[in-house]
């Protein structure tokens, strides 16, 4: 309840403009300061990150999946392909996945399906095939 004690504060008029004659310090920096000026990145930068991920996903897959996880991998998979951000790559991986269905049945399966879908890709930009049988030492056990 007021009690009168105190004067009521002004409201500031609609027209006038608000005193603004300095950012406050915590504006000053660009929001995004902390980090690097980064441009996004291109083809390239994108499909090596990608790469990782999913050379990653193979690695981590469960050796004896069940039924489900073998189904939502081969969807994942699918779906990626509708989604991958540079569309003449997901053109041809779509098409390289019509051809070559997804094998989710274990995880080395899984690994060498992709090792091989990454090696068509490899192929098509001139680049040496990976031996498939090694896909485990450079994505989860190491060269030791
Ligand atoms: C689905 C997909 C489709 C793509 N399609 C195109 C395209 O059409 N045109 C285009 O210009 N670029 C495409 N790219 C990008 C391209 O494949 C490369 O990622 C990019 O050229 C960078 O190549 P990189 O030499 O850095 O190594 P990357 O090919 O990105 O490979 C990264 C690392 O993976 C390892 N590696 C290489 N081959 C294999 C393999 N077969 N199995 C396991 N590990 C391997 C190597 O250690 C390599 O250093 C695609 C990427 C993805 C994910």
């Amino acid at each position: 309840m007021a009690t009168g004690k105190h004067p009521k504060p002004t409201p500031a008029k609609k027209t006038e403009a608000v005193p603004h004659t300095k950012t406050p310090a915590v504006l000053e920096e660009p929001l995004s300061a902390p980090y690097e000026q980064t441009d996004p990145p291109d083809v390239e930068q994108l499909g090596k990150s990608t790469w990782t991920l999913l050379h990653l996903i193979a690695a981590t897959y469960p050796e004896e999946p069940t039924s489900k996880e073998q189904a939502d991998l081969k969807q994942f998979v699918k779906l990626f392909g509708n989604f991958y951000p540079c569309w003449f790559c997901a053109e041809d991986f779509r098409g390289y996945v019509q051809t070559n269905e997804p094998d989710t049945t274990t995880q080395d399966k899984f690994g060498k399906w992709l090792c091989n879908a990454h090696n068509e890709v490899n192929v098509k930009l001139g680049k040496p095939k990976f031996d498939c049988d090694l896909w485990k030492k450079r994505w989860k056990d190491g060269w030791e």
